[in-house]
């Protein structure tokens, strides 16, 4: 059988690949601690269940506006403005299945084959084979650990050419957990600037999980020229605990959203009818679930990152937001005569019954991808197999 070439291009989704294993093994009965997980452990709270039982019940079962229902988008105008400072129209925001796809929308939307996407790297695992199946061309800006993998100024403007189509920007970082703070994002919003077809695609999924009192900052709430070529992108999926209801969305220039909510139309239609009305629910009186749920994760992150750097031949930076631990294991790999981190991820899952993610599905060789969003006890216990089986 011969399949189309692009679909030769890509690969699977590494962090879906290593939940999955980790999964299977334990539906087998093996007695796994699972660090892949890429989503907050509580329940949805119930007053969002309640709200999408309700509109079940109401009759929500049809088919909506293809670019999300007027009282959502409505909905999301109103969280845009109250968090993020952000005015933006109903017709501006194009509701989604996730983040994942607004951001392949936002992708399909701009990108001509050859166009170049600027990515971040340690980056998420899906934005270079996003590109990829748009005919794009993902080239990488490192990052550094010492430098809290924040971006050098100087370093991105020579990276920029005119071949450079986006510039996609995720902060907080998975799987970093970077966070970019204003003034940072006001030097890279002067340099977007100054190149005149360069669009910015924004993934703001962790934006409410920033530890230590920092703030979030929207590189679209930076200044008006800069919001009019910002493609924002968030979810519900990380806020609220919501990632089964795959609902996202986002925010973008009038052009831009009409672009996206075509080539949504011709895919999935709309999100789910019911989730839609939830997710008002949700956006309009969010109540305190989100900072409690920052401050719980919080404290496993110290555990986390404490628990890392405690091991021998590990360094793990403290991540400022989102909820992943990314650990430098490179010392570990040598000590023990490993190759690769995928080595290192395959020892840990077979001899300790621990699962990873191996950095190379981020761009960063010889590190590992650890979830803290895991409960307490369960990290406690990880960390003692971790440090049987490197010692192994
Ligand atoms: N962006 C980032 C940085 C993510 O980590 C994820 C993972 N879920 C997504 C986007 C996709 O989010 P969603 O589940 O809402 O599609
Ligand atoms: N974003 C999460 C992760 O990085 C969920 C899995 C995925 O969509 O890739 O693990």
């Amino acid at each position: 059988m011969r399949l189309a070439d692009r679909v030769q291009r890509i690969k699977p989704s590494a962090t879906i690949a290593a939940a999955t294993k980790a999964r299977q093994l334990r539906a087998q009965g093996v007695d796994i601690i699972d660090f892949t997980v890429g989503e907050p452990d509580l329940d949805t709270p119930d007053f969002i269940k309640s709200a999408a039982v309700e509109a079940l019940q109401n009759g929500f079962t049809k088919y909506t506006d293809p670019r999300g229902m007027l009282p959502l988008r409505e909905a999301i105008c109103h969280k845009l403005a109250r968090d993020n400072g952000l005015t933006y129209n109903p017709d501006e925001i194009v509701v989604s299945c996730g983040a994942k796809q607004a951001l392949y929308n936002a992708f399909q939307a701009l990108i001509n084959p050859g166009d170049q996407v600027l990515i971040f790297s340690p980056y998420w695992v899906s934005y270079p084979d996003m590109v990829l199946l748009c005919d794009g061309e993902p080239v990488f800006a490192r990052t550094e650990p010492k430098m809290g993998f924040k971006p050098d100024p100087d370093q991105l403007r020579n990276l920029l050419s005119s071949r450079v189509k986006v510039l996609l920007i995720n902060s907080p970082c998975n799987p970093t957990g970077s966070v970019w703070d204003r003034p940072l994002l006001e030097k890279v919003a002067e340099i977007v600037v100054s190149w005149r077809d360069l669009i910015v695609i924004s993934d703001e999924v962790y934006e409410s999980l920033v530890y230590d009192g920092k703030e979030f900052a929207s590189i679209a709430s930076i200044a008006p020229e800069v919001k009019e070529r910002t493609v924002v992108v968030n979810a519900l999926s990380k806020t609220f605990s919501m990632t089964g209801w795959r609902l996202g969305y986002a925010a973008a220039p009038k052009p831009i959203a009409d672009a996206m909510a075509k080539v949504q139309s011709q895919s999935t239609t709309n999100p789910t009818s019911f989730v839609q009305q939830a997710a008002i629910r949700a956006l309009l009186e969010p109540g305190f679930f989100p900072q409690e749920m920052r401050k719980l994760y919080q404290k496993r992150r110290d555990q986390m990152v404490n628990g890392l750097n405690n091991l021998d031949g590990v360094h793990c930076p403290r991540p400022e937001g989102a909820f992943y631990a990314f650990a430098d294991f490179r010392c570990a790999l040598q000590e023990m005569g490993l190759s690769d981190d995928i080595e290192l991820m395959d020892h840990l899952l077979t001899k300790g019954r621990v699962a990873t993610v191996a950095g190379s599905a981020f761009g960063a060789p010889g590190w590992l991808r650890l979830s803290f969003a895991v409960r307490e006890e369960l990290i406690a216990e990880g960390l003692t197999r971790l440090q049987n089986s490197l010692g192994s």
